[in-house]
């Protein structure tokens, strides 16, 4: 963390500039270190606290604490990223998904990060830490038997009664998910995945984790994520705007 001014514009009194305390003797730099991840409005003296959440360099977080008596305590104590800091100043105070809800866009996050390239065409949506998930099929079989698989669970042969076969979820990757304004891409240790918005067939949310069908996909992928609410009414606008 080496930036001075947080914003040009406090999201809180909409007035002053959110910056770091600048230390005017011996002692309060030695105070000034002690908070050096704390901003503060010169005007109405609202501090943001640098919180980190996520294990990512590019997800930034922000704790408000409204400290004067202010007309719009909406966000006091609230926990945003950089980015939904800067929804909540452009757009009248409405939080992400009130924004989107009211105006029926998508956000333009600019995310700037390497490892997705977008097309001319597309922009970033959303962005954070994720797990990838697979259901599989876990069969067990008592010894010397063997059934022929016909459906989901159901098997014929001698062994009807001793072989079960239930699904697992098993996590086989992490890393990290951004959605854009075409595409759902996970960029993993091992795999890459760009899922195009029109080829979903499926979405579901879980309270730690999305789900997303694809058409040409016999299985879902589960993708254990934060804030699933976000992802999921982010995902599902996004496809109703292709
Ligand atoms: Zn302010």
């Amino acid at each position: 963390m080496s930036v001075r001014t947080l914003f040009d514009k406090c999201p809180v009194c909409k007035k002053g500039v959110v910056r770091k305390p600048e230390a005017k003797s011996f002692f309060e730099k030695v105070g000034a270190a002690l908070n050096s991840g704390k901003y503060i409005c010169d005007n109405c003296d609202s501090s943001f606290t640098y919180t980190k959440i996520q294990p990512l360099t590019n997800f930034e977080f922000y704790k408000l604490n409204v400290a004067k008596e202010e007309k719009n305590k909406k966000h006091d104590g609230r926990n945003l990223s950089l980015h939904e800091w800067n929804v909540i100043l452009k757009n009248e105070n409405l939080d992400l998904l009130e924004w989107v809800e009211k105006t029926n866009n998508l956000p333009k996050m600019n995310f700037d990060i390497e490892k997705f390239i977008l097309d001319k065409n597309e922009s970033s949506v959303w962005y954070g830490a994720s797990t990838l998930c697979e259901e599989r099929m876990i069969r067990k079989y008592d010894s010397g038997h063997a059934g022929i698989r016909l459906a989901k669970g159901i098997y014929v042969g001698k062994s009807v009664g001793h072989a079960e076969s239930h699904p697992e979820l098993k996590q086989i990757d992490a890393g990290e998910l951004m959605l854009t304004t075409q595409r759902l891409m996970f960029n993993g240790q091992y795999k890459n995945y760009s899922i195009k918005l029109k080829d979903i067939n499926f979405l579901d949310k879980w309270t730690d984790a999305i789900e997303v069908g694809k058409k040409s996909r016999q299985k879902t992928m589960v993708l254990g994520i934060e804030e699933p609410d976000k992802w999921f009414t982010l995902t599902q606008k996004a496809i109703q705007k292709l």
